[in-house]
């Protein structure tokens, strides 16, 4: 097990030292009737007033409801502010390197890039599944973060546990889980394990089955310690107060959000059935996301067709193992059955 110590000798120095900015808000966060503290307006009601710096009521709700603590949680704007400050506390622009697996998330890549950041990829197996021993073999002594998102985008599947745990003991570096799509899966959320782990963050989201990608709201979950990093390299008032208030109603809609869940993989199951009546549908690739994978003949003539009928899906056909591949967001019933009728009408046209 990794201690303490050793994720504070990764941090980078000028951030281990840095004296974060102090708000009005940070200096003052009691009860009180009269603010004039912040230089903020006495008009407009509630949008005058600065939000909470570290959204405490939000995090409790949060806290409550996924079984950790207020102070591993940090909130930001979309998971993608979560990826590009891990960069930023660990990677020593020039220097460090990150490691990740090919195809996945191209988020990671491009904040490397921004950062100035060496980016190792190791590619899937044919079979999708996790190269372990070649991730762990592209490591050195400058690798500082490890992304694996499971469920995979654009692949859909989810690693073993057993593989994940592997890299959380033997990488010595910062293992990044990316759940956007956990609660999609029949794989548990590694949450139930954050505590065994200092090295490890959770990335969550309120994107794709909490109905809010419009919002900009993702989670990342990690030690006290490693929060702490978070909230010290953060734009101070990143998440904004009406964004606060909504995540406090929404988190009260669980079940709600529970019924677009059952929703969602009902007709996902739905659709694959029928995809794999389709002649010109080569291999419809197992899902435990919103979205399938389905290697086609000729991608890119049917995404094109797709486009003129007005159904746009991602061709995920030039990336790695992705070959012809289209990957398809699972929509409502009655999408799903527009874009049934348009494969069917493609494949008609075909045979012809
Ligand atoms: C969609 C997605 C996200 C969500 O990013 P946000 O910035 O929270 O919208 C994160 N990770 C993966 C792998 C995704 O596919």
């Amino acid at each position: 097990m990794k201690t303490q110590e050793q994720i504070e000798q990764w941090v980078r120095p000028n951030i281990r030292r840095l004296k974060p900015y102090s708000s009005a808000r940070n200096e003052f966060s009691g009860e009180a009737s009269v603010w004039l503290d912040a230089n903020e307006s006495p008009f407009n009601e509630p949008y005058n007033r600065y939000p909470d710096p570290l959204q405490w009521a939000v995090k409790h709700r949060l806290a409550k409801q996924r079984g950790v603590c207020p102070d591993q949680i940090f909130l930001g704007v979309g998971s993608d502010e979560a990826i590009d400050l891990l960069y930023r506390i660990f990677c020593e622009p020039g220097k460090s390197n990150a490691i990740a697996f090919t195809p996945t998330y191209g988020m990671y890549r491009v904040c490397a890039d921004i950062n100035g950041v060496e980016y190792r990829e190791v590619p899937l197996q044919a079979d999708f599944s996790l190269p372990v021993e070649a991730l762990l073999r592209v490591a050195d002594r400058e690798s500082r973060l490890l992304f694996l998102c499971s469920p995979n985008n654009p692949t859909g599947n989810a690693f073993p546990e057993a593989d994940i745990e592997r890299l959380l003991t033997d990488f010595d570096g910062i293992v990044v889980i990316d759940e956007a799509y956990i609660d999609f899966s029949s794989h548990p959320s590694w949450l139930a394990r954050l505590n065994e782990f200092p090295n490890l963050v959770v990335l969550q989201t309120f994107s794709k089955a909490w109905g809010s990608a419009g919002v900009r709201l993702g989670m990342a979950f990690a030690s006290p310690l490693l929060i702490g990093y978070y909230n010290k390299v953060k734009y101070p008032y990143n998440i904004s107060g009406p964004v606060q208030r909504y995540a406090l109603d929404l988190l009260d809609r669980a079940d709600e959000v529970c019924r677009w869940v059952e929703e969602t993989l009902a007709e996902r199951s739905r659709f694959v059935e029928r995809l794999s009546t389709l002649p010109l549908v080569r291999r419809v690739y197992p899902s435990e996301a919103n979205f399938v994978l389905v290697r086609v003949e000729d991608a890119t003539a049917l995404y094109n067709w797709l486009v003129e009928v007005g159904i746009v899906v991602r061709n995920r056909s030039s990336v790695t193992l992705c070959d012809d591949c289209l990957r398809i967001t699972i929509g409502k019933a009655d999408e799903m059955d527009s874009l049934w009728e348009a494969l069917c009408r493609y494949n008609q046209n075909r045979e012809k």
